[in-house]
This record gives C-alpha cells, structure tokens and sequence, in this order.
C-alpha cells in the first residue's frame, strides 16, 4: 500500500505555537476562576479550551476572522466595574505591576481571556488538525489577519466596547511615538469606547527613571489622540509621570536621584 506520511506545516516567518499550549491555556483558566477570581468559578474551563483552539484549528492562519472566536467570545464574558479599566501602549511591565498591587483595576490581561492567552502563541494549518510549533504567520511579514493578531484585535475590541465611566490609559513618554495609531490601543482600542458610557480617557504618561524629563502630554503625537477623542465627543486628560505608578518604577530604582523625595 501506499505509506502516508503527515503532511508537514506550512513554513511562517514568527515563532511558533507555544510548547504545551493547551495545558498551559486550561491551567490558566482553572487558576483564574478557581483563585484569582472565584466569583468567576462557573465558568466551563474545558468548554472555554475547545472553543479556544476550536477557533484556529484546522483553519488557514492566515484568514482568521473575528467570527472563528466569537464562540469563544461567549464563553468569557466578564464584567469590570465602570472606571477600572486600564489600557496600555508599550508600557505593559509598568501597567501590570499597577494592577497588581491596585487589585481593583483591570488591565486586558487581568481578565480572564487576556489572563490565558497573555505571552502565549498559536497557530494552525488548514491541512492538519495539529497546532504549528515549529512556525506561525508574522503579522509583519506574513498576514495581518492571522490567528494570533485576530484574537488580539477581538479581545481588545471588546474590551474597549465594555468600558465604562474613566477609562485609564499608560503610554510611554521615553519614546517618540508615545500615542501610536498602528497600536492596538491606537487602531482599536481607542475607537471602540463608547462615548455614551466614556465619560473621559485619562492618560497616565510615564518616563523611564533617568530618562530625561519632558511634558509629553503636550507632545505632537498626544495632541493626534486629543483630536481623535474630541471628534469622538470623549474627553480627555493627561497627566506626566502620575505619582503612584512613578513610586512603583522608584521601587525598582530606589537611589536614582529623581526618586529621592
Ligand atoms: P504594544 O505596541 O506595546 O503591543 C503589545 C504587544 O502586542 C507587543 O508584543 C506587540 O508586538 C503585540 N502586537 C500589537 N499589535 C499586534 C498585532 N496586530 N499582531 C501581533 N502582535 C501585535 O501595545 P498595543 O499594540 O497598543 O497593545 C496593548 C493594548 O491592546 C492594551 O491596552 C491591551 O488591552 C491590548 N493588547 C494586549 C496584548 C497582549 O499581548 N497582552 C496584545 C495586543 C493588544
């Protein structure tokens, strides 16, 4: 008879599906809503797991659409009460630090979708029910709308379209293009709150210790996000170097001059 031999992974540009996916994402879900949370203890980990890989498997990862995670999607509603949500851009260490000692603020990844998937990778192939380890789509270099990016842009999406009351937001001031309209936050975030449950976006502009010390809020690229946000009739604010975070970054630099108070 013939001898078939599987069929081998299409090659991609980016690193491949993360070595134990599957295990690594359940584990998350039942740390999440067992321990983190466990008002959230209802939820069905193992039906939340297939419908995960159930939206990229067996499927071209370089056509994924937001319409392959929505049952996903449905499984992992979750509520964050209005004014606690925490968008970053470039600035993820620092926001995360900030939402774990303000317990009651919620970056994307302190809920539980964003919680599972944060730092993971993963990708099918059309031709085979497996994952890829060896490779996935770079978005850059291969597609824009690959399994990866999707899920990111659709959780993101939805995250921005539940906020409510103040949404908070920390950019990075020690770089040039501090508010990036290529950025999740730039491309998606930002248009999908809704004006009539946003209040205002405050901005929190964070400098790295040592850097030198400049007023962002009044730079050319915040005044871009200003302008967005006023056609979209929210308000805005900013704020340099908002003190409870600046005293987490002291935290990490406790003899650097600028944190001698
Ligand atoms: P950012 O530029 O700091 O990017 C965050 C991470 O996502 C980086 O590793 C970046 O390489 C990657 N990324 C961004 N857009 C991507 C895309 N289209 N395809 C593949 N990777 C992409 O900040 P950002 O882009 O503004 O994203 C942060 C905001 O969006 C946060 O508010 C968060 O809610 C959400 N988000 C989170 C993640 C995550 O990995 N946890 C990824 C994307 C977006």
């Amino acid at each position: 008879g013939i001898l078939m031999w599987p069929r081998p992974h299409k090659e991609w540009k980016g690193e491949g599906t993360t070595a134990h996916f599957y295990e690594i994402l359940l584990g998350r879900c039942y740390t999440y809503t067992q321990i983190v949370r466990p008002e959230l203890g209802h939820k069905d980990c193992q039906k939340i797991g297939k419908a995960f890989t159930g939206a990229f498997l067996s499927k071209d990862p370089c056509s994924s659409t937001e319409q392959d995670y929505k049952p996903l999607m449905e499984l992992t509603d979750q509520a964050v009460p209005c004014d606690k949500t925490l968008l970053w851009s470039k600035s993820s260490q620092l926001a995360h630090d900030y939402t774990r000692v303000r317990q009651a603020m919620f970056t994307l990844e302190d809920t539980l979708l964003g919680y599972m998937a944060d730092g993971l990778r993963w990708c099918g192939d059309s031709g085979s029910s497996d994952m890829n380890y060896k490779s996935c789509p770079n978005w850059r270099e291969d597609c824009s709308n690959n399994s990866f990016s999707v899920f990111w842009n659709t959780v993101s999406k939805r995250f921005a379209e539940d906020a409510c009351g103040v949404v908070h937001v920390v950019l990075n001031g020690s770089i040039s293009n501090t508010f990036d309209e290529r950025s999740t936050f730039g491309r998606v975030e930002v248009f999908n709150l809704r004006p009539e449950k946003v209040h205002r976006l405050q901005a929190w502009v964070m400098h790295d210790i040592g850097s030198a010390r400049s007023d962002s809020c009044s730079s050319s690229s915040i005044n871009v996000l200003k302008r967005i946000l006023k056609e979209r009739s929210i308000a805005f604010s900013c704020e340099n170097n908002y003190g409870p975070i600046r005293l987490l970054q002291c935290v990490k630099n406790p003899d650097h001059p600028s944190c001698r108070f």
